[in-house]
């Protein structure tokens, strides 16, 4: 049974479907990216995952449950998370302080018996060690609103991995950032990839077919080719809805 299993979702603007009858399966330890154009509905895919945007038809099943139905809140306790901008309240906070607040959020009911003094220290021992695995062990103590915009995504994936997801969502998390970045993003996407499930929207070519164990393309808001990156590479459909036809046709 997949991790994730999305049934003929559907989700419309007045007129416009912007996802429409969308089937997904995302395999535990996978990372599976979606991509397609702009406006092909894959941001209003993620907010349904997430809760921020209520479907009008279909399902969400997740680790075997029925979450279609199931507030923000309790779709991230469950394990799924999403990324998120650093908000301005979070940059007057360090690296380390903003982390300690998201494990504290997770965990305040698990946490709730400790002595006040160790809650603390076992709230920063964990913020330190997801931050050490982002890679930003050595910037813990910089306001996160002075970390270089690479930085900042890096600590975003941190404030979603303290919920301790199963699943977690990225909606283009290499967006406006230079190569360097770009690359440093991909290497830590890399770093991830077995111990936490990934449904990755991402523009960069490069980043996706170097990540994704799966790939499925969104035109329009449906669901036109769900295959390994290489049986992706080859679909003349795909090449033709998404690469557009001359470089269809020049690879042919
Ligand atoms: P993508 O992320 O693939 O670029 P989006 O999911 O953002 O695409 O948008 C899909 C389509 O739905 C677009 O045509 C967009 O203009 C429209 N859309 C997205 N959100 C809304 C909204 N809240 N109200 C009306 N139309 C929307
Ligand atoms: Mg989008």
């Amino acid at each position: 049974m997949p991790l994730l299993q999305v049934e003929h979702l559907t989700k419309r603007f007045g007129g416009l479907t912007a996802t429409d009858d969308v089937q997904l399966a995302v395999k535990l330890g996978t990372i599976h990216a979606l991509i397609g154009p702009n406006g092909a509905g894959k941001s209003t895919l993620i907010n349904q995952l997430s809760g921020a945007l209520r479907p009008d038809g279909g399902r969400i099943v997740f680790n075997g449950d029925d979450i279609t139905r199931l507030p923000m809140h309790q779709r991230v306790a469950r394990g799924l998370a999403r990324s998120y901008q650093v908000t301005n309240v979070f940059k007057r906070f360090s690296a380390l302080e903003s982390v300690a607040l998201a494990v504290q959020a997770r965990s305040g009911s698990s946490l709730r018996f400790w002595q006040p003094v160790a809650r603390e220290q076992a709230l920063f021992d964990e913020a330190t060690s997801v931050l050490e695995r982002v890679g930003l062990g050595r910037r813990m103590e910089a306001p996160a609103g002075a970390l270089a915009h690479g930085e900042q995504r890096q600590l975003e994936v941190a404030l979603a991995l303290a919920t301790n997801p199963k699943l977690l969502l990225l909606d283009e998390p290499m967006a406006g950032q230079g190569p360097d970045e770009s690359a440093r993003m991909i290497e830590l996407l890399a770093r991830l990839k077995g111990s936490v499930t990934m449904l990755l929207v991402e523009h960069d070519m490069d980043a996706v077919f170097k990540l994704a164990d799966v790939i499925s393309v969104l035109v329009y808001g449906r669901v036109i080719a769900t295959g390994s990156p290489d049986a992706i590479r080859a679909n003349v459909d795909v090449r033709k809805a998404y690469l557009g036809d001359e470089q269809a046709e020049a690879a042919a």
